[in-house]
Parts: C-alpha cells; sequence; structure tokens
C-alpha cells in the first residue's frame, strides 16, 4: 500500500497541528459541548461567525472553515449520527470519515486528524465506532493510494486508543520501515 498508515495519538485534538483538524459538530454547526466545544473555544469567535455561514451540516456530511487560531490550518466539521441501535448508524458514521477525507482532498491538504466521532455525547459505542472509523479511513486511503494523506486518530482516553491501535494492527499490519 502506498498510503501513509494512519497515526494514533492520545491527547487534546485542539493541539495537534495539522492542515485540518475534523470538528465532531452537531447540526447547526453553531457550536456544543465536548470536542465541538474545546475546539470553538481554542480557534476563537472568528469561527464561530464563519460557522454561521455555512447553513448548518447534516448527519454523514462535512464542512470546511479556516482554523483560526488553532495550529491546523482548517477545521472540518462533520455531523454524527445519534447512536440507535440500527444499520444506519454505521452507514452515517462511515460517511462523516468519507466525507471528511473527500473536502481534505479537494483542498489539497496533506494531514488530518479525527476525535472519536459520535462517541461521547451521541451515545456510539467506542468498539463499535473505531472498527467503523477504521475501515473507512483504510478504505478511503486504499481508494486514493496515490494521495499521500496523513491521518491521525486522536484519542481523548486510553481505551479508545487501545481500541484503536488494535483495530489497526488487525486490519493494516506495520510494514517494515523502509530507508
Ligand atoms: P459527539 O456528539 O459526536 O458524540 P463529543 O464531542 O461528545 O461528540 O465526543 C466525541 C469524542 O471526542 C469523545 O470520544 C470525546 O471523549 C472526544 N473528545 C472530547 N474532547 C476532545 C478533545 N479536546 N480532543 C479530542 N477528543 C475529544
Amino acid at each position: 500500500m502506498n498510503a501513509l498508515r494512519p497515526q494514533v495519538i492520545t491527547g487534546d485534538i485542539t493541539t495537534v497541528k495539522c492542515d485540518a483538524i475534523v470538528n465532531a459538530a452537531n447540526e447547526s454547526l453553531l457550536g456544543g459541548g465536548g470536542v465541538d466545544g474545546c475546539i470553538h473555544r481554542a480557534a476563537g469567535p472568528e469561527l464561530l461567525a464563519e460557522c454561521r455561514t455555512l447553513g448548518g451540516c447534516k448527519a454523514g456530511e462535512a464542512k470546511i472553515t479556516r482554523g483560526y487560531l488553532l495550529p491546523a490550518a482548517y477545521v472540518i466539521h462533520t455531523v454524527g449520527p445519534v447512536y440507535h441501535g440500527k444499520e444506519q448508524d454505521a452507514v452515517l458514521l462511515r460517511r462523516c470519515y468519507e466525507s471528511s477525507l473527500n473536502l481534505a482532498l479537494e483542498h489539497e491538504l496533506h494531514s488530518i486528524a479525527f476525535p472519536a466521532i459520535s462517541t461521547g455525547v451521541y451515545g456510539y459505542p467506542i468498539a463499535k465506532a473505531v472498527s467503523v472509523a477504521v475501515a473507512a479511513v483504510l478504505g478511503w486511503l486504499k481508494a486514493h493510494e496515490n494521495y499521500p494523506l496523513q491521518v491521525i486518530f486522536v484519542c481523548f482516553d486510553e481505551r479508545t486508543f487501545e481500541l484503536t491501535e488494535q483495530e489497526l494492527a488487525r486490519s493494516c499490519p506495520a510494514e517494515p520501515v523502509r530507508e
């Protein structure tokens, strides 16, 4: 596989220096709690001002703004599904990752950091969400093999980190480093 292997880190996504960080937003795009609140606080009020011009966002879709005071140049806002235990949950969650990656490609970005979308207030069970997230990202990278894009999974807690590492190791074993 030519594509870069995704990285997994723990920490606060607002401190990650990359081309775009992804926000697990709500449909209004006007800010909220969790990671959304952290991103708006760190980016400053100009982020909300730009978000007001976007007309909201539907679950599974994504919209892009500048990053303002963040170390990341852009924020890609996507809206995860509220978990209902139905098949459509995984379809929409997968679409969030794909829509975000498609926007990164359209804007010629080469690094993108994701939080664990929908696993906070929206109630998606973490193990299930991680498996959808990893499959979505690896599927997209495989379909865009010639486009160099570093994906970073930013995990807010140890359990998410371990599950993501395990899922990646299962689906995408590390290759020996080539000089
Ligand atoms: P959702 O509404 O999509 O469930 P939340 O913001 O409630 O979004 O939670 C999504 C995930 O983001 C949760 O796993 C939460 O622990 C994590 N999270 C919260 N704050 C941060 C942050 N600053 N950086 C990275 N992840 C975060």
